[in-house]
């Protein structure tokens, strides 16, 4: 908390009710409750990348679970919210598991319909009170004093804002957190790092929605009425304007998005009737095209422009040391750990792999090669779980591994890096290379949020650092990932991948993008892992590098194996010859 913006806003927080009017007051709080609902929305759209326009139907089960059992039953606020949370957390993870295996645009109108349903709920059910709600809500009282005034709620909605921030931040900068942001980008990079990826939408589904939920609890309570209006999918696109417009990718972007929608809501409900004349929601057209330009001229939103004024600080750093990882028992050298039995793989009418048989032993360096479109990649994509094969076998350490999910497959010691480099941008290298990690920790989601999974995170962050300076990618770790060349985001890759503690590596073109010094230099990390025990499947396109590095090779053209040997031999080979002089590489 040494930042100095924290310092300066909670100062702002703290004394703003001191000088300030009722109005400020009344506009204070309800910035504070929709920045709740935008801050999970933040994690939610921003950072897994879930479009939803339905978080306002979860603030409304979080309202009118308190405001129907503190009326109907008389209990008490603090027992309300509990069950409040409880229920949206069912039904967000009801919702969640139906919706979040949607892809494309159809996940965002599964919002929409769920969003609306629940809306409709609200004004059909009878003991809810139809479209007249419940009204008479007792105020929440805290050590004996009851909050009815709005200065005197303005604190509690404060500090539940502050928690949920602070509660997010610890998430985000965890393990599960690593994994959260690893969903975006269609999740194949995570799923080969062996991360649940619809377990983690689910999860982060349901932390929303729970943020949702108590800011309606907050709600029913400061109104001391409630009715559906609040909850409806105009509401729920508002708060998806919040997001966007503080910007989605971060935390304070949605306190700020809030802040501003809400007060120029207020301001131009004051000048555009008398503008315009008469009344009417002239509001929603101005927010409408500033919405607009905005997109255009700062698709990231508003708080990058904020940020700038203020110091960065790292808030991920590697511990000079820490516990070790536990490491996994490598195979004896020389035994077969891959073994590819007439796999084949179908693509429609393209037979990208056609009976392929080739195995690969324990610490060796093996070479697949061949033109472009020869199926390289899409071997690869088999062996990882990432395609299902069409019929054969694929063995690892004798387990058939042919139609089992990527995750699985990461757990048993395949990995892998990609021929079009999967990463997270924005994100550290360090942090980066911590997601090959996943498997290796144990820290969850509970544990994250209250920060009580410190230990488990300095061993990631150390075995992430370590595999940095076994790449020798030590000196950027602190970079964003983004901002490498594109050969080091390949070294980057693999440093990702040996922290899976891997006992197969898969890589895919790594040498491509690299310069003389840095390809002899990849050459030299290899040979060690392999004086190590690891085993490395690799495709590369330098024949030099492929030659000096390997041990076998397995030349492919058109999906079928054209040969097989020692590189000597298949420089000599007269169908590999053919293969390269007679057809189109690279
Ligand atoms: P390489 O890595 O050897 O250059 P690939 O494995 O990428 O080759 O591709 C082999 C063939 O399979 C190509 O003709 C490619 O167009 C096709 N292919 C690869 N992936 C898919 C896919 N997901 N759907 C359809 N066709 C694919
Ligand atoms: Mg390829």
């Amino acid at each position: 908390m040494k930042n100095p913006f924290f310092i300066l806003f909670a100062a702002l927080v703290v004394l703003l009710p001191v000088f300030s009017s009722e109005f400020w007051i009344t506009l204070a709080n309800y910035i504070g409750l929709y920045s709740i609902v935008a801050v999970g929305l933040v994690l939610l759209t921003g950072v897994a990348g879930v479009t939803s326009f339905g978080q306002a139907a979860f603030v409304g089960i979080g309202a009118y679970t308190t405001a129907y059992l503190t009326t109907a039953y008389g209990l008490n606020p603090w027992l309300t919210l509990l069950i409040g949370i409880a229920l949206t957390a069912v039904a967000a993870y009801a919702l969640g598991a139906v919706t979040m295996r949607l892809s494309g645009h159809y996940l965002p109108l599964g919002t929409i319909a769920w969003g609306l349903s629940i809306f409709y709920l609200f004004g059909n059910l009878e003991f809810l009170g139809k479209y007249d709600g419940i009204s008479g809500i007792e105020p929440i009282s805290l050590f004996g004093t009851s909050l009815s005034s709005g200065r005197q709620m303005y604190y509690l909605i404060w500090a539940a804002l502050i928690v949920v921030v602070v509660a997010s931040r610890n998430l985000l900068n965890s393990r599960p957190g690593r994994a959260i942001r690893a969903l975006k980008g269609g999740g194949v990079m995570a799923e080969a790092m062996g991360i649940n990826t619809a377990s983690m939408k689910i999860v982060v589904f349901v932390y929303a929605a729970v943020a949702a939920a108590m800011s309606g609890w907050l709600y029913a309570h400061l109104q001391r009425t409630v009715n559906p209006s609040p909850f409806s999918l105009n509401a729920g696109i508002e708060y998806l304007f919040m997001v966007v417009v503080g910007g989605a990718g971060f935390i304070w972007g949605a306190v700020l998005g809030s802040a501003l929608l809400t007060i120029l809501k207020d301001q131009l409900q004051g000048i555009l009737p008398v503008l315009f004349g008469g009344t009417g929601n002239y509001e929603m057209i101005v927010f409408g095209i500033l919405l607009v330009v905005l997109l255009q001229r700062a698709p990231d939103g508003l708080w990058p422009f904020v940020r700038r004024w203020f110091p960065r600080r790292r808030s991920v750093n590697a511990p000079a040391s820490a516990a070790l990882l536990a490491r996994r028992d490598k195979p004896q050298m020389g035994t077969t750990i891959l073994e590819v039995r007439e796999v084949c793989k179908r693509f429609g009418g393209l037979l990208a792999i056609n009976k392929l048989v080739f195995t690969v032993n324990a610490g060796e360096i093996m070479g697949l090669i061949g033109p472009n479109g020869a199926g390289k990649s899409t071997m690869f994509n088999l062996v990882t779980g990432v395609l299902p094969i069409t019929s054969g076998k694929i063995l690892f350490r004798d387990q058939s591994i042919g139609n089992m999910p990527s995750r699985d497959i990461a757990r048993l010691g395949i990995a892998r890096t990609f021929q079009h480099v999967r990463l997270l941008p924005t994100m550290t290298v360090l942090e980066n290379v911590a997601i090959g990690g996943h498997l290796r920790g144990r820290a969850g989601v509970a544990r994250s949020l209250v920060c009580a999974n410190r230990d488990d995170e300095a061993a990631l962050l150390h075995e992430a650092a370590c595999q940095l300076e076994r790449v020798g990618l030590k000196d950027c770790m602190y970079e964003e990932a983004g901002s490498l060349a594109l050969g080091q985001q390949r070294i980057l890759e693999i440093a990702r991948a040996l922290c899976c503690d891997p006992v197969l590596l898969l890589l895919d073109e790594p040498a491509a993008g690299l310069r003389y010094m840095e390809k002899q230099a990849l050459a030299e990390l290899l040979k060690r892992l392999r004086a190590e025990g690891m085993s490395i499947l690799i495709v590369e396109h330098d024949m030099d590098f492929v030659m000096n590095l390997t041990d076998r090779l397995v030349v492919m053209e058109f999906g079928t194996k054209i040969a097989e040997g020692l590189p000597a031999e298949i420089q000599q080979d007269p169908a590999v010859l053919e293969a390269y002089l007679g057809g189109v590489d690279e």
